[in-house]
């Protein structure tokens, strides 16, 4: 016997956002903690799979990208100060930090689109549009 879509939202529900980014962070349903969320790289599932919460409403916009580049450039512009003090070959040192940077780019923003997933989800930040003033 499985619950409605509505008594699998309770039951399941997180109690905080740490335990919601969590789930999110595992790959799994904000809700839940079952279900995937991820379709694909970093788009998410429209419903979960387990307790059909509506996930495809979710909307980061451009809260992961910024996340993201703040992290790669606190992690990256020390690196290249450091490495521009000694002499490297520019035609090693360029494309290794291009590499590098691209690299972390494309590993931290899976994380970071979860981090946002889960605090959106378990905050319910836009979901209520009608009461927002211009
Ligand atoms: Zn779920």
């Amino acid at each position: 016997m499985s619950a409605s879509p509505e008594t699998a939202l309770v039951n399941g529900a997180p109690t905080s956002i740490w335990q919601s980014v969590k789930r999110t962070l595992r790959g799994k349903c904000p809700n839940c903690g079952n279900g995937k969320i991820w379709k694909s790289y970093i788009k998410q599932v429209d419903n979960c799979n387990s307790c059909q919460a509506d996930l495809g409403k979710l909307r980061a916009d451009d809260g992961p990208a910024w996340l993201t580049i703040l992290l790669v450039g606190h992690i990256w512009a020390p690196l290249l100060v450091i490495v521009t003090r000694y002499q490297f070959p520019m035609w090693l040192l360029f494309p290794s930090l291009l590499l590098g940077a691209t690299l972390s780019c494309l590993a931290i923003l899976p994380i970071s689109k979860a981090i946002f997933l889960g605090a959106i989800w378990k905050t319910q930040a836009g979901d209520h549009p009608e009461e927002w003033t211009p």
